[in-house]
C-alpha cells in the first residue's frame, strides 16, 4: 500500500531476552516498510533508558524510530536533559504525552497537561522535532467533557503539534466524526487512527477499561463465545480490524499507527490483507 503514514508501536523490553525478541519482531515488521517505528515512555520516566536504547537501535538499523515522551512527573529541568539527549543521538520525531502516574507514584510534576509539554518543546527546540500528540476520537476518560476534551486537542496543535495519533477504537464513525469536528475549529493537520489488532480477549478488556475504548457489543459477544479458542479469536479479530482499517482508509484517514504490543504476527496479517 502505498501509504505515507503507516506506522508502528512498540514498548521496551525489560529484559534482554525481551530485548533479542523485540529485535526479531522489528525484523519482521521491518518488510513492511513503515514510516517509522515508535517507543513508549513510562510515566514518571520509568522506562526512560529502554525508550531511548530501544529508538536508537532502531536507529542505528536504519530505520526511523520516534521516542514518546510523556511529562508527567516530570520538571522542566528533567525535560530539557532528555531532550537534549534525544537531540544529541539525532532523533527527529517525538510523541508528546501527558501520561498517567502509576497510583501512588508521588507528585504530578511541572506540567499538568501534554499542550505544555509541546510548548515547551517547541520553546526549547524551535523546529528541531516532528510532534505527535494523542488524540481520543472515543473521548479521553478523565475529559470533563467531549468539547473540553477537543478544546485540549486543539490547544496541543495549537501548542505547536504536527499530526497526531488517536487512541484505538473499533467505532469508526467516531474517528470520522472527530476528525469532522477538528476541522470545523481549522485543524489541519494528519490524525492517524491507531489501530489494536485484536488476538487476545481479556487482555483487549482490560485495556479498554483503562483507556475508554468502546468494544461494539455484537464484537464482545462474538469474542466471549470462543472461550479459549483462540484461533477462533485470531481469525474473527482479524476480521474486524481489517474491515474497520479499509473503511478508515477508504474515508480518508491519512495512514495507520499499529499498537504492535511486540509482536509481528497480528500487524503482518492485517498489513497483507490491507495491500
Ligand atoms: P492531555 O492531552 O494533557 O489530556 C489529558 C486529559 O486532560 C484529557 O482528559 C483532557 O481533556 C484533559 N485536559 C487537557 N487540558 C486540560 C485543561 N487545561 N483543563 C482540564 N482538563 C484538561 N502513556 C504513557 O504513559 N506512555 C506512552 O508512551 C503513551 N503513549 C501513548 C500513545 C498514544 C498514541 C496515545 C493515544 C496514548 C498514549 N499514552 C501513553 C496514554 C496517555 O498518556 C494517556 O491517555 C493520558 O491519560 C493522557 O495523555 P495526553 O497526552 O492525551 O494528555
Amino acid at each position: 500500500m502505498d501509504n505515507p503514514n503507516f506506522s508502528i508501536e512498540f514498548f521496551p523490553p525489560k529484559t534482554p531476552e525481551g530485548a533479542e525478541k523485540l529485535r526479531a519482531t522489528r525484523t519482521k515488521l521491518s518488510a513492511l516498510k513503515p514510516k517509522y517505528f515508535s517507543v513508549t515512555f513510562g510515566a514518571g520516566g520509568t522506562t526512560q533508558r529502554g525508550t531511548l536504547d530501544t529508538v536508537v537501535e532502531i536507529l542505528a538499523a536504519g530505520e526511523d524510530a520516534a521516542p514518546h515522551l510523556s511529562c508527567v512527573g516530570g520538571t522542566r529541568e528533567s525535560i530539557r536533559d532528555i531532550l537534549a539527549e534525544f537531540k544529541s543521538h539525532n532523533i527527529k520525531r517525538i510523541v508528546a504525552l501527558r501520561g498517567d502516574l502509576p497510583s501512588g507514584y508521588g507528585a504530578a510534576g511541572e506540567f499538568r497537561y501534554a499542550n505544555e509539554l509541546v510548548e515547551f518543546i517547541r520553546q526549547e527546540t524551535g523546529d528541531h522535532f516532528h510532534i505527535e500528540v494523542a488524540a481520543y476520537p472515543e473521548v479521553h476518560p478523565q475529559a470533563r467533557s467531549p468539547q473540553d476534551d477537543l478544546q485540549a486537542f486543539e490547544r496541543k496543535i495549537k501548542a505547536g503539534a504536527n499530526s497526531a495519533i488517536t487512541q484505538y477504537f473499533y467505532n469508526a464513525d467516531a474517528y470520522f466524526q472527530f476528525v469532522e469536528q477538528t476541522n470545523k475549529l481549522g485543524i489541519n493537520v494528519p490524525i492517524v487512527p491507531g489501530i489494536m489488532p485484536i488476538t487476545n480477549y481479556t487482555q483487549l478488556m482490560r485495556f479498554s477499561d483503562m483507556c475508554g475504548a468502546e468494544i461494539p457489543r455484537w464484537v464482545r459477544l462474538k469474542l466471549a463465545s470462543f472461550g479459549d479458542d483462540s484461533a477462533s479469536i485470531k481469525a474473527f479479530g482479524l476480521d474486524v480490524v481489517t474491515a474497520l482499517c479499509e473503511r478508515l482508509l477508504k474515508g480518508g484517514a491519512p495512514g495507520l499507527h499499529f499498537y504492535s504490543m511486540n509482536q509481528a504476527a497480528a500487524t503482518t496479517a492485517l498489513w497483507q490483507r490491507l495491500v
